[in-house]
């Protein structure tokens, strides 16, 4: 993907490369033939294992027919036993979380938590990876490595859910006491991250290969994933071969959404700084105000989605934070901005760069100001779900949880504003699937639905979840994904074509 250098003091583009969804199908096809024969070998040892007549498991082997079908429902029954048996303790963990919430590359005491619970199901970790990262390996044989990834951090904000186990949780942050809220629903990634590990390591009769659990930081500044790989994730680890992760919101607990293709978007945030001429507030023509100048940008910068946008392709400029001046009768030598772009294409994202800096350059120029300085502080890829594995997995998720549960999206269709720094994974070449996971209450969905008036959503101080079901979703979720491409019968042909 070609940026744009030209005036950004800190860019950061190395890793803004999308894999395109064509690289990464070719590159999971050639795995998946690879699969087929090592899954032959491993198909006769399992049925060896449930005790049929070795004549009968000869005659399999010699015939390379495609592989009897992996039941995904018959596998969601046995999740399911395990979830059961392990909800309490998983319940318990989700309301610690919840009221202790951490902020990212802050995550100490949440990934002891994590470390812990996976260190007792037999997992290898390490610790400290990309600064509070934590990285859990479960090797079972011969077979795929699949990337199972959680995020761990809060969010830099006041809970006012009420909720018994609401997080009243303050810290200092950016020079300031903040309160700190589990607010996207990271807690509930974390544990059914967890459950979904419990299930496998319960069921590893039933797959071979290596998971590699991995608990990020930060995932909320778009740091996490990047300083996880910067911290030789894929080197010290191994690269996956597949990785999946899921997010949960405020649609109905128990109904996921799986979207094909283009998943979130782009996320760039970059910080307009004017630098003006300071002075008293009586004599402005001594000066040279920042505040107007910024004030400027702010409603002209919109003409690059409302002008200079095609209205067809979506595309978000937000300007979040604007910072200038001490007091009325002071005017400032300096104005900071920072700017929020979300993208689904390099075209759209590179005219939302170049009109920033046209913007804030034309700004400064009328006033008669010095250039601007305009820094690229994160830049985070789009989400792209892989093209094979993401309609598999519908089907197989709708075999395992009744199609009325599962929503696929088509690749046509655009995907979601959000940002979402798993997309830095995949830039990697790690070929995945992120799910979308209800959380919400059915009863207040079908109101909102109604009434026409929204349901509060991740980010808001008044979202919250129904655990139980959210959680046990989830997990199930996670643990079929992996059994899709690492369980007996990985390449079952009932899994494609939905
Ligand atoms: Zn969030
Ligand atoms: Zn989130």
């Amino acid at each position: 993907m070609k940026r744009p250098t030209n005036g950004y003091a800190t860019a950061s583009f190395q890793n803004s490369k999308t894999a395109s969804p064509a690289s990464m199908s070719s590159i999971s096809g050639a795995r998946n033939s690879a699969f087929w024969t090592r899954n032959g070998i491993q198909r006769m040892k399992n049925f060896k294992h449930r005790g049929l007549p070795a004549l009968f498991t000869g005659l399999i082997l010699s015939v390379s027919t495609p592989a009897i079908a992996l039941d995904s429902a018959a596998e969601k029954v046995r999740i399911d036993e395990v979830l059961a048996k392990e909800y309490p303790a998983l319940d318990a963990i989700y309301k610690d979380l919840h009221s202790h919430p951490e902020l990212g590359f802050q995550e100490v005491r949440t990934a002891a938590i994590l470390a812990k619970r996976m260190r007792a199901m037999g997992f290898e970790v390490t610790e400290r990876v990309g600064q509070t990262g934590v990285v859990a390996m479960f090797r079972n044989g011969d077979g795929p490595t699949v990337m199972v990834r959680t995020d761990m951090d809060g969010l830099p904000m006041e809970e006012k859910t009420g909720l018994p186990y609401a997080s009243r949780v303050q810290v200092p942050w950016e020079g300031k006491q903040t309160y700190v809220a589990h607010s996207c629903g990271h807690d509930a990634h974390m544990v059914w991250w967890l459950g979904a590990a419990h299930a496998l390591v319960s069921m590893k009769k039933e797959w071979r290969g290596t998971l590699m659990f991995v608990a990020e930081p930060a995932e909320e500044t778009g740091k996490g994933a990047k300083a996880m790989i910067a911290d030789g994730l894929f080197t010290r680890f191994g690269k996956p071969d597949f990785g999946f992760a899921a997010h949960v919101g405020n649609r109905p607990a128990g109904v996921t959404l799986i979207k094909d293709g283009p998943h979130s978007a782009a996320s760039d945030l970059i910080r307009v700084t004017f630098q003006g001429k300071g002075g008293h507030g009586a004599r402005p023509h001594l000066g040279i105000d920042p505040i107007t100048m910024a004030a400027h940008f702010v409603s002209d910068v919109q003409t690059v989605i409302s002008r200079e946008k095609d209205p067809d392709i979506a595309g978000v400029l937000t300007v979040g934070s604007f910072i200038a001046g001490t007091a009325g009768n002071i005017i400032p030598d300096q104005a900071e901005l920072q700017v929020t772009t979300r993208t689904f294409s390099t075209k759209v994202r590179d005219l939302m760069v170049s009109g920033i800096e046209r913007t804030a350059n034309g700004a400064a120029a009328m006033a008669g100001a010095p250039a601007p300085k305009i820094e690229m502080l994160i830049a985070t890829p789009a989400l792209i779900n892989n093209a094979e594995l993401t309609p598999r997995a519908a089907a197989f998720m709708k075999n395992a949880f009744g199609a009325d549960r599962i929503n696929y999206i088509p690749p046509t269709q655009p995907g979601s504003p959000t940002g979402e720094d798993y997309a830095e994974f995949i830039a990697a070449g790690v070929p995945s699937v992120y799910f979308n996971v209800g959380g919400g209450d059915p009863i207040a969905n079908a109101t909102a639905k109604e009434t026409g008036v929204p349901m509060p959503a991740n980010h808001s101080p008044y979202f919250s979840i129904l655990p139980e079901p959210a959680i046990k979703t989830g997990a199930g979720i996670l643990a079929l994904a992996v059994l899709m491409v690492a369980g007996d019968d990985q390449s079952a042909s009932s899994a494609k074509g939905d």
